[in-house]
């Protein structure tokens, strides 16, 4: 009995014992390995992400100094292009320049002829000469203007204009214009007491051009109708014409400069214009401070075409 008391138990505690420790140190080992193995796992998946960083960054490095080389390509076209474009301009103002002496003494002698006694067939002649001056001489007069806007130079001199007299010197004229082609032309009651800040021969030759388009794209026996009135703060003209209108994905390309409406189908109306007149019309009123547009309801159904500046003075 002392026998198993004294060497049996503390044998069995002791193997106990180690039992335990062995299972501990195992279980241990195992716990240790499974950590061991996902900070592996871990590390590789940054290793790779690092990887991939690098790469991303030596791709954008990369792409950086192909973007400098660009952007320096782009800064050489854009002088060139501002060089072509000065010397167009200057070609365009000496070419204008040198065509309007020339033309207007052309004019002057064929005026001065019909003055004459000349015989039917040739007053017919010097006609046909005097309106085609006017025609070449519209269009210096429209590629001067669009020289100096492209110069950044359009003059507008700006004094106080009583809004109605823009209307009052030119309708005389256009009137004429309108009886020669068949249309009638209405105006409604001139706004008085109504002065602008404005350039009136400027705006005189916006409220022209407006004017005239009407009547040469309304045919005979059709209206063409001008509104002018105080709106608020501002003041608008308005010219309401029957003509052929327009097609509504064109009733703002029609502002671009060259730009003739390309749904008409009238030839003969086409050729009598460059598409000048409403881009510089557009430029004037935006040195106003104003705006411009065109309604239509569609081609065939006409057209008011309508500007809007700031009143008062
Ligand atoms: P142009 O009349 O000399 O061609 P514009 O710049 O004055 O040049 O007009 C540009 C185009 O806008 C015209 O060619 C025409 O197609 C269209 N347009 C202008 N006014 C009218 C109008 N009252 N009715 C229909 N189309 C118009």
């Amino acid at each position: 009995m002392e026998f198993i008391i004294v060497i049996l138990i503390p044998l069995g505690l002791m193997l106990l014992g180690a039992g335990f420790l062995v299972v501990s140190q195992v279980s241990g080992f195992l716990q240790s390995s499974a950590l061991n193995r996902r900070q592996q796992l871990s590390n590789m998946i940054i290793q790779q992400y690092m990887v991939q960083i690098a790469m991303a960054q030596s791709q954008i490095s990369q792409r950086g100094r192909q973007l400098e080389v660009l952007s320096s390509k782009l800064a050489l076209s854009n002088q060139e292009l501002g060089r072509l474009n000065d010397m167009k301009s200057k070609f365009l103002s000496m070419v204008v320049h040198d065509v309007r002496t020339p033309l207007a003494s052309i004019r002057g002698f064929s005026e001065l002829l019909l003055n004459k006694n000349v015989g039917e067939k040739e007053e017919r002649y010097l006609k046909n000469i005097v309106s085609s001056t006017d025609q070449l001489g519209r269009l210096i007069a429209d590629l001067t203007d669009l020289a100096m806007i492209e110069a950044g130079k359009l003059k507008v001199e700006k004094t106080i204009v009583e809004y109605a007299d823009i209307a009052r010197d030119i309708l005389p004229g256009i009137s004429i214009n309108a009886q020669k082609k068949g249309v009638d032309l209405a105006v409604n009651e001139l706004p008085v007491n109504c002065p602008v800040s404005g350039d009136k021969f400027r705006l005189s030759q916006v409220l022209m051009n407006l004017l005239n388009n009407a009547i040469k794209f309304t045919p005979a026996g059709k209206r063409v109708e001008l509104t002018m009135r105080r709106e608020g703060k501002f003041v608008g003209a308005y010219v309401k014409d029957s003509g052929i209108g327009i097609h509504p994905s064109e009733t703002k390309r029609i502002f671009e400069k060259f730009y003739q409406a390309k749904y008409q189908k009238d030839e003969k109306l086409r050729k009598q214009g460059w598409g000048l007149g409403l881009s510089i019309a557009q430029e004037v009123v935006k040195a106003h401070k104003g705006e411009i547009g065109a309604l239509s309801p569609g081609l065939g159904k006409g057209s008011t075409f309508w500007f809007r500046i700031p009143a008062g003075v």
